[in-house]
């Protein structure tokens, strides 16, 4: 037990929302206790994502305590309290379960029923938590930390340590290889050598993780500030190719680096949006992930059978998608833009007449000119074409049709003449 002046965690740093719902628990006369990453994160001088409360309340006795809360999950259940956008999780100090003891996503993803004997006291709840930093817990009776494994000690090494033998743990539930890549970039740990080692041999039991639950891990993992370095620890475990089994076959082809740094500059990109507040979509990193092995089927399609260009990209992208979708449930709302933007990246070859005009009005132009910006940079495609239409964003209407060949410049009769013989003859290069 680390008391109080032992400990740098601070009341004014934990959200007033779960500070009241701490107090309201101790003083109902039940023990309360913030734990998991809201600890962690604390002790490490960050600001939490969110806050998980544990307690030795019943979920129905949270229930009765506040009326904005609901209870979820139909294994486990857990109480969620809402204040405004905020919600506070508090969930039953219990046993640690046979299988995937994940409360939140177990409840989300499987059908199973509760049980009755799942409830249990602090000591057993720590067995349930993954690694040794994320089951310290602070205590609102008299803000002491109790740390029942080496958890003190590994924030101050910066190391993931599983608490408990780490392949029995990762069998249990295999997400938590995962979550050793996840936060280690996030915190920038180490991942301790024995919690490390067995990763390689287990990676495969990925496979078998529902794929609506790696979609939740993929947007943790990719869309929350760490993608690259997550990407980068994800590759060294032998665990991205459990993920993303095409993209990685499609990186082991490649001739040199430059497809690897296209997939790098993507992820940087999409952490300095997160730290500039910009909006990110899962639609595009998947376009970016599966580009490669999309364009090798398309390329094969093209010579076994007699499609064009655009109905080999349609069919390789729906191919490769249905494939992806069995991995990572990525929702269709997702998938249908993802492929647009696949499917588009033909027409920026045509820079000239309406068809190529109109694609600057396209709803996914933005996303399908930045994944073009990237083919360019891994030698794909010329850069001068992507300057090109770099440039033309910038010029205005009058200036574009000029430059589509729609008009004429500054009607100089002499090449009103020329312009269409031009035309015509630039495209027969092509
Ligand atoms: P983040 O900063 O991303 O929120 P976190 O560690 O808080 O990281 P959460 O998903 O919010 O992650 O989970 C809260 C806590 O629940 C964890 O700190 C850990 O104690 C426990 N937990 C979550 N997922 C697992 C899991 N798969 N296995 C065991 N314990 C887990
Ligand atoms: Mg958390």
């Amino acid at each position: 037990m680390i008391s109080r002046s032992e400990h740098c965690i601070s009341r004014s740093n934990i959200s007033k929302s779960a500070l009241k719902v701490l107090y309201r628990l101790k003083e109902g006369g039940y023990q309360a206790f913030l734990v998991g990453g809201g600890v962690r994160d604390l002790l490490l001088g960050r600001h939490p994502k969110d806050f998980d409360i544990a307690t030795d309340a019943h979920p129905e006795e949270v229930r009765s305590l506040f009326k904005n809360s609901r209870l979820i999950g139909r294994r486990f259940r857990l109480a969620h309290v809402r204040f405004g956008r905020e919600i506070i999780e508090v969930a039953t100090f219990r046993k640690s379960g046979t299988v995937g003891d994940d409360g939140e996503a177990e409840a989300q993803h499987t059908q199973r029923i509760v049980r009755d004997n799942e409830y249990g006291s602090i000591e057993e709840d720590i067995w349930r938590r993954d690694f040794t930093v994320n089951a310290l817990y602070y205590n609102i009776a008299d803000f002491s930390i109790w740390d029942f494994s080496t958890g003190m000690a590994d924030i101050k090494d910066r190391t993931l340590r599983l608490i408990g033998e780490p392949e029995r743990r990762y069998r249990e539930d295999p997400v938590r290889m995962l979550r050793a890549a996840r936060l280690a970039a996030k915190l920038n740990f180490s991942i301790h050598e024995d919690t490390a080692a067995p990763i390689p041999k287990l990676a495969g039991l990925i496979d078998g993780v529902p794929p609506a639950r790696l979609f939740d891990e993929f947007l943790k993992i990719f869309q929350t500030g760490h993608a690259l370095e997550s990407y980068r620890r994800l590759s060294r475990h032998g665990l991205f190719g459990h993920l993303f089994p095409q993209t990685t076959r499609w990186l082991k082809t490649a001739p040199d680096d430059r497809r690897a740094g296209m997939i790098r500059q993507a992820l940087e990109n999409t952490d300095q949006r997160i730290v500039q507040n910009k909006p990110v979509t899962p639609m595009f990193l998947f376009a970016v992930f599966l580009w490669g092995a999309v364009s090798q089927r398309a390329a094969e399609l093209g010579e076994r059978e007699d499609c064009s260009e655009y109905q080999a990209l349609m069919v390789a992208a729906g191919e490769v998608t249905a494939k992806q979708v069995t991995r990572i449930a990525l929702p269709k709302r997702f998938s249908y833009p993802m492929r647009e933007i696949l499917q588009m990246q033909p027409r920026f070859l045509k820079q000239k007449g309406s068809r190529a005009m109109n694609l600057l009005e396209h709803k996914r132009f933005r996303a399908a000119y930045d994944l073009m910006l990237l083919r360019a940079s891994a030698g794909e495609l010329d850069q001068s074409i992507a300057d090109w239409w770099t440039r033309v964003q910038t010029l205005s209407h009058d200036e574009q049709l000029v430059e589509f060949g729609l008009a004429r410049s500054a009607g100089s009769p002499a090449r009103k003449e020329r312009a269409p013989r031009r035309r015509r003859s630039r495209q027969g290069k092509r």
